[in-house]
């Protein structure tokens, strides 16, 4: 089959998801223009990459090190930005500085840390999230709710990280009602972080939602979603 039906495949996956975050924000009373779609693209080609881009998606998230650099390096040319949303490892914060625009998983103090260190000696700064694991069970990696404040409050210690807000990753499920109280939690500690951040730190995103419950999400509060399978399924 060729590109056209690949382009064909996107686009209206793209519109249904759209659709759903829109009808999402209608039932919750938000305006859609608040809400993200950051594109999770894994194991796609970079070509399909390419014509996401062509689509007009700008936000696009890798899990994986490797991956988030090759792509963005391949990709330079075209006008997307790069999440990290995975795993990040101290001795990888050099290499995904330069081409990541929000490091999403920020799940300990010796990365933040690390991440601030590496941001002031490329003379720059670096916006992130904190990953936290609201639920207590299944994640691998996240900060307590506890850890998350910790954080927050050293935030002012590192003047080359820039919080923006918090992320979680609830553990996969087959009903996705079970996982509304891990957002709802999630949008309670946005909100009482915020109430004593210091000045530094603006509590403002909510990263929530992957294909199997981005319209919870969104119904929850999401500001951004990262959605992989929803784009993808169908490609030839
Ligand atoms: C893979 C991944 C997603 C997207 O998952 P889908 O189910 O494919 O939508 C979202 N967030 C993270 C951290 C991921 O690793």
């Amino acid at each position: 089959m060729g590109d056209g039906s690949v382009r064909a495949v996107l686009s209206e996956n793209l519109a249904a998801v759209r659709g759903r975050v829109g009808e999402a924000c209608t039932r919750a009373g938000r305006d859609p223009g608040e809400v993200t779609l950051v594109v999770v693209t894994k194991t796609v080609e970079p070509e399909v990459i390419e014509t996401l881009a062509d689509l007009g998606v700008r936000e696009v998230g890798e899990n994986r090190v490797q991956a988030l650099v090759h792509r963005a390096g391949r990709l330079g040319h075209r006008d997307l930005n790069w999440h990290m949303i995975g795993h990040l490892q101290r001795n990888k914060v050099r290499k995904v500085l330069p081409v990541a625009s929000l490091i999403q998983s920020v799940e300990s103090l010796r990365l933040a840390r690390a991440i601030d260190r590496v941001a002031g000696e490329l003379g720059r700064s670096a916006e992130v999230l904190l990953e936290v694991n609201i639920s207590g069970e299944e994640a691998k990696f996240g900060l307590t709710p506890d850890g998350a404040r910790d954080l927050v409050q050293q935030a002012p210690e590192w003047p080359h990280l820039r919080i923006l807000g918090l992320m979680t990753m609830p553990p996969l499920v087959d009903d996705p009602e079970t996982v509304r109280p891990i957002f709802v939690g999630l949008r309670d500690l946005r909100d009482s972080l915020a109430a004593e951040a210091p000045p530094e730190v603006r509590m403002q995103h909510l990263s929530m939602g992957m294909t199997q419950d981005y319209v919870q999400a969104v119904e929850e509060g999401a500001t951004i979603v990262r959605v992989g399978t929803a784009i993808f399924g169908g490609l030839p």
